[in-house]
């Protein structure tokens, strides 16, 4: 164990040095309480033997300041020629693990040293498995909120980044973009190429726009099947055509063959775009039937489009 040892008696804080090492730990020495605040964060020692009677600060304060500064928990035995129950009841009150009595017997410290040792493995274990533990919640919330094929969000965790913007946007009176797009001639796509083509295809998209939105406040995600949805925020109607003009432009440049679509050579997608200054009581829902409308649009007037929605969509024939 790397062990501060904590004396103000130079000859005390010797003795005890040698007996430690010899019983193969490592020692850093401290004559006051000072110098062993000071050396704590560097040596970051697994065990401190502390002295009581010091002058400055005495052992107690050292102790309690121990446990102030550092949360994360390390054994500390006091030593002291005391052994008044007040004074072991105090020194226990302020922060320690145990108590020897000066001299100190050498059977008792190594005892004790072993007892600490325990502890301070178990506490090591501990320690890394919460490590652990930590890294497995982080994996684990990525993949709830990831769509398996695609990486890009999946349909609950766009769902509730939507709804986290509707409430933010209302609040500040800022307009919000959404676009529901969805990929053209995909069965044909998949029907000629195979399904297997057909998942690289919408991972390329996914990709695509994931690089096209990576910003702060721009979110991709998977719609289902072979629709995704884009979340823009901040972003007004002018902004929102800038959008869709962006992703139908990349697209056009990636050039995916797909010599089965009716509309191009390569694939295309249909946007149907909204931009909205929400009240912040709209629901996820709602914005995506208007989405949808104007989707349904960019489909009927020929693919490979986007179309902005209108409120007089809603009479339209579906
Ligand atoms: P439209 O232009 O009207 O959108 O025509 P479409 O062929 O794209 O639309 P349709 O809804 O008829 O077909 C969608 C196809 O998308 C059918 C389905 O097999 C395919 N698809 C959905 N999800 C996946 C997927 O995860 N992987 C693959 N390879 N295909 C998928
Ligand atoms: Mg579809
Ligand atoms: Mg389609």
């Amino acid at each position: 164990m790397k062990i501060l040892l904590v004396d103000d008696v130079q000859m005390e804080r010797m003795q005890l040095a040698i007996r430690l090492k010899q019983l193969g730990h490592i020692v850093e020495m401290a004559e006051s309480g000072k110098e062993a605040l000071a050396l704590y964060p560097d040596f970051n020692p697994d065990l401190v033997l502390l002295d009581i009677t010091m002058p400055e600060m005495d052992g107690f304060e050292v102790s309690q300041k121990i446990r102030e500064l550092y949360p994360e928990w390390i054994p500390i035995i006091f030593l002291s020629s005391h052994d008044a129950p007040e004074i072991i009841a105090n020194a226990i009150e302020s922060g320690g693990d145990d108590y020897l009595i000066k001299p100190v017997d050498k059977l008792v410290l190594r005892a004790k040293l072993t007892a600490m040792q325990r502890i301070a493995f178990m506490r090591n274990q501990l320690n890394k498995k919460t490590a652990d533990l930590a890294r497995l919640n982080q994996e684990l919330e990525k993949l709830a909120s990831e769509d398996g094929l695609t990486k890009v969000r999946n349909r609950r965790d766009v769902d509730k980044k939507l709804k986290e913007m509707i409430s933010v946007h209302g609040r500040h009176t800022m307009s919000l973009t959404v676009i529901l797009l969805d990929v053209d001639f995909f069965k044909l796509y998949n029907d000629n190429y195979g399904h297997i083509q057909g998942d690289q295809c919408l991972v390329e998209i996914a990709t695509t726009l994931k690089n096209l939105f990576a910003r702060n406040g721009e979110v991709v995600g998977r719609y289902g099947g072979e629709e995704f949805v884009i979340l823009v925020g901040h972003s007004d109607v002018y902004q929102a055509e800038g959008h869709a003009a962006r992703v139908k432009q990349t697209l056009t440049d990636k050039c995916i063959t797909h010599s089965y679509s009716d509309v191009a050579q390569y694939v295309t997608v249909s946007q149907g775009v909204i931009s909205l200054q929400p009240t912040g009581r709209e629901t996820v829902d709602e914005l995506y039937h208007m989405a949808d409308r104007a989707l349904y649009q960019a489909k009927r007037q020929g693919r490979n489009r986007y179309v902005i929605y209108d409120p007089s969509m809603e009479y339209q024939e579906q």
